[in-house]
């Protein structure tokens, strides 16, 4: 029984296992707190690839219990089988798969297995053994580069797409849209990301990328605790407030909690006659200088930075209509970019190695 300071009676899940592929990762991670939080039992699959099993260690410290964990791939169909057999899932939530934007255009053939046959891969498992609700982890790059803003679920997808990451995301929401429409007792969310950034309050957990990051908060936090020199804006003549590229943060634990929320939705309705699709931002969109001026305030370090060429692939602009999740979920984006600069710092100055350093 989970939780003894709560009467039975308020226990929202009790008989229900989720199986979450790539628990270890950065949003994984995260999510497993607010499902363990909601009365959610888990269990993790990850093959580690960008990702330590400390991260699993440390949440385990943070909810007080262990964490039934399985270092593996989703492309591995016997090992899948027997976590099925041996486990009584009812759902799963799918983060694992390879997210490197530039990476993606130097090895696609890697990202489209790992991605697309890997998800296949599940999903075939899953249909065998009759688990048929998937919470899938897709991403605002599916726009492509919109032409209206902010962006609504019903507008065009997979067009414009500039990597192979993009269309990786893009071809699995496709196929979890015919796999629907072959049999539509699925039950199926798909989650559109804009820019998920900070960390757990505990500091304990956090973004914690392989070598130089790519994306925006890590670098600064790396510039923050000296590991990295400057930070590199790219491109100071797009057509925004400053010049420099827009995007919609989120903080980590909101993207978490709406997981639940997700699932909640899924478990409450019998009758979906399409797979659930909903952008998860916060509507708001800061450019690059803003989220550095944030960051200097929140962590009271100066964020040296030169302005050098736009990013081959980035665009100009892009952030949600949050309205849908709100209506459906009951979700909305409750912590601003002062908290998520601030969470971010805490993390990385309490952990400046990330998990190596432990
Ligand atoms: P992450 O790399 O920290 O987590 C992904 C996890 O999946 C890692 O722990 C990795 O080891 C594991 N993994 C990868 N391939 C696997 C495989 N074949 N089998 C088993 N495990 C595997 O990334 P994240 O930022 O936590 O992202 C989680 C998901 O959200 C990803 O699917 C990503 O594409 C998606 N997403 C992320 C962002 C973002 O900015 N972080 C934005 C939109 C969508
Ligand atoms: N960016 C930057 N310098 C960096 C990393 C990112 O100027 O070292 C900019 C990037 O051009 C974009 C924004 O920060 O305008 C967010 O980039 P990120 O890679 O974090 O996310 P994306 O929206 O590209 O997935």
């Amino acid at each position: 029984m989970k939780n003894n300071n709560i009467s039975s009676s308020l226990i929202p899940h009790p008989s229900s296992l989720i199986l979450v592929t790539g628990g270890a990762g950065y949003i994984g991670s995260h999510t497993l707190i607010e499902l363990d939080k909601a009365g959610f039992d888990f269990i993790v699959l990850d093959n580690l690839s960008n990702s330590s099993e400390k991260a699993i260690r440390r949440v385990e410290k943070i909810i007080n219990k262990k964490i039934p964990f399985v270092k593996g791939d989703i492309r591995d169909k016997k090992l899948l089988r027997e976590i099925f057999k041996e486990n009584k899932i009812d759902s799963v939530i799918h983060f694992a798969g390879l997210k490197a934007v530039g990476e993606s255009v130097e090895k696609p053939l890697e990202y489209y297995e790992n991605n697309v046959c890997g998800t296949n891969n599940l999903l075939e498992v899953m249909k065998e053994f009759g688990v048929k609700k998937f919470v899938f982890s897709s991403s605002a790059t599916v726009y492509g580069e919109p032409d209206k803003m902010p962006v609504t679920e019903d507008m065009q997808t997979g067009v414009g797409i500039t990597n192979p990451y993009g269309r990786s995301k893009y071809m699995i929401e496709e196929i979890l849209k015919d796999l629907f429409i072959s049999d539509n007792s699925w039950k199926i969310a798909i989650l559109r990301y804009f820019n998920p950034v900070g960390a757990h309050e505990s500091g304990m957990i956090g973004e914690d990328p392989e070598g130089i990051p790519n994306n925006l908060m890590p670098f600064i936090t790396q510039v923050a605790v000296g590991k990295l020199p400057k930070l590199r804006v790219f491109g100071g003549d797009y057509p925004t407030h400053d010049g420099t590229g827009v995007r919609d943060y989120i903080h980590v634990m909101d993207l978490a909690n709406a997981h639940v929320k997700a699932l909640e939705y899924l478990n409450n309705n019998n009758d979906l006659n399409e797979p659930l699709i909903v952008n998860l931002g916060t509507g708001q969109g800061y450019s690059v200088l803003d989220m550095v001026k944030a960051f200097e305030r929140a962590s009271g370090v100066k964020i040296p930075y030169e302005i050098v060429d736009r990013r081959p692939g980035d665009i100009a602009k892009i952030y949600a209509n949050p309205n849908k999740a709100k209506e459906l979920l009951g979700w909305e984006a409750k912590r601003g970019i002062d908290e998520m600069c601030e969470s971010a710092w805490n993390w990385q100055s309490k952990n400046p190695k990330g998990y190596k350093g432990e």
